[in-house]
């Protein structure tokens, strides 16, 4: 299910990351010690009074227009807020009082009809020194005066930003649809591909009014298997969202990969991969998708006998963290290989739920063990004592140990490919969590 998104906004150095940082709970701590996942993320899931929201701060979203002014900037930074936040936290800083930029934005933020939620931030004080009056002029009610440093007053804040979360309906397509978000960059062919593969004869298509605004959902059958294809207002027929919202699509494209069983990543074959595209394939990764990573345009590369295999490497170089993730070389202009596409769907997303017995896994660990023992540390050895699979999408193993602390990355990492190696596991992230046995 999506979740509302609530963005702060501010100039640089107001404390909107100090603010993101003290509000924003993680997810269950599966630590990836590789280059690539983004460690600086710019969403967090949050949870308060147990209603759940994704806190973004817009400070940390590269635009790719980045070349205008500081106040330009933020501008683009509200306008994404107003796009697709439910609630927006304008931050301003106490100490050094109001300034013009923060005008500009409140005048931007005064035309939404989103709540705005005013911040002072810094404010260590509370005997009344400060001087927050000026604030009111911004025209958007009382600041809510907090020190995110200090962790002061920020719960009140969290009150107020959950007083006007939305609610959602919870989602009602059965396990047995399966759910794909098509992602990539403008111009990359997503609309051309999503056509192509409702256009196959055996497809039988309907809409489905999304549940958060502005989504529209389609659904459709083919061989008997049901698809969700979310999110694909503006993808379909003439193809094209207005250069504006196109522009600020990286949120959108985050929200349908946290609703989706399987991500489509396209990546155009004459383009290279970009940070872009590192930073949502990483939050895909995360999110535990399974994942397909098709190259679109194939028939305007020239190709020889390795031209396959070169893009490949590259590619895997590139998105390290999604090994896992099979590749394919298609073009949505020829319709080479876009059938295949779905069929891959499947297969990810039969791996991405598949359950492994426990008696097989701890045969399957035993025998790893043996084969490479796990290392000792200070003349402590990783005792392994039992596995077992606590879940699927993605498939998520509890190992028990003697000490965790023990359980270096790299034996993690072996482990991991032993399970993949016997059981496959294509295209899926894998968890595991490792807990002391008492
Ligand atoms: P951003 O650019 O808006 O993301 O701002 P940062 O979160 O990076 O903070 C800018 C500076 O303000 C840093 O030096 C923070 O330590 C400081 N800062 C942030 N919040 C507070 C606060 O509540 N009180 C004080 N005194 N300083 C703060
Ligand atoms: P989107 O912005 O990602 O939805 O991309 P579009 O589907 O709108 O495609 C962008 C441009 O690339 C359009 O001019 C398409 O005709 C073109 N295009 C899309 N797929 C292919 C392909 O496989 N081969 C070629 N040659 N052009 C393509």
């Amino acid at each position: 299910m999506a979740k509302p998104i609530v963005a702060i906004v501010g100039r640089p150095n107001v404390g909107k990351s100090t603010l993101f940082n003290r509000i924003a709970g993680s997810r269950i701590a599966i630590v990836e010690d590789k280059p690539g996942v983004t460690r600086d993320r710019i969403y967090k899931d949050a949870v308060w009074l147990d209603k759940e929201f994704t806190l973004v701060d817009t400070g940390g979203i590269e635009f790719r227009d980045d070349k205008g002014s500081m106040s330009d900037l933020i501008l683009q930074q509200a306008r994404l807020a107003i796009e697709e936040a439910e609630v927006i936290l304008f931050v301003v800083d106490a100490r050094s009082g109001l300034t013009a930029t923060d005008e500009e934005v409140a005048r931007m933020l005064r035309n939404t009809k989103k709540p705005v939620i005013l911040v002072a931030n810094k404010v260590e004080d509370f005997t009344g020194n400060m001087d927050v009056y000026d604030f009111y002029r911004l025209g958007l009610g009382d600041p809510i005066m907090v020190s995110a440093s200090h962790g002061l007053n920020v719960g009140d804040l969290l009150d107020e930003v959950v007083k006007h979360l939305p609610e959602y309906a919870a989602e009602e397509y059965g396990d047995d649809v399966i759910k794909i978000a098509v992602i990539g960059r403008p111009n990359v062919g997503k609309s051309s591909i999503v056509n192509a593969l409702l256009g196959e004869e055996r497809v039988i298509v309907s809409d489905v009014a999304g549940t958060t605004r502005d989504a529209i959902d389609t659904y459709f059958e083919r061989g008997g298997q049901r698809y969700l294809l979310i999110d694909t207002a503006g993808m379909r027929k003439k193809g094209k969202i207005d250069e504006p919202t196109e522009r600020y699509s990286v949120l959108r494209s985050l929200k349908a990969v946290d609703r989706s069983d399987v991500v489509l990543m396209i990546i155009d074959a004459q383009e290279v991969v970009t940070e872009q595209d590192k930073k949502i394939a990483g939050y895909a990764h995360e999110a535990g998708k399974a994942m397909v990573l098709v190259v679109n345009k194939w028939d305007l590369i020239k190709k020889d006998d390795k031209t396959t295999l070169r893009y490949t490497e590259e590619i895997r170089q590139e998105l390290g963290f999604v090994q896992y993730a099979p590749v394919i070389f298609v073009s949505a202009l020829t319709w080479q290989r876009v059938p295949r596409i779905l069929d891959l769907v499947n297969y990810v997303a039969e791996q991405h739920a598949m359950r492994v017995s426990t008696s097989n896994l701890n045969d399957l660990v035993q025998e790893a063990v043996r084969l490479n023992p796990p290392p000792s540390d200070k003349g402590r050895r990783l005792k392994i004592l039992y596995i077992t699979q606590a879940g699927v999408k993605p498939p998520t193993f509890i190992i028990f140990v003697n000490d965790p602390e023990l359980m270096h990355f790299s034996y993690q990492r072996y482990l991991e490919n032993q399970l993949r190696a016997t059981f496959g596991f294509e295209g899926t992230p894998i968890r595991m969590v490792i807990k002391k046995r008492k």
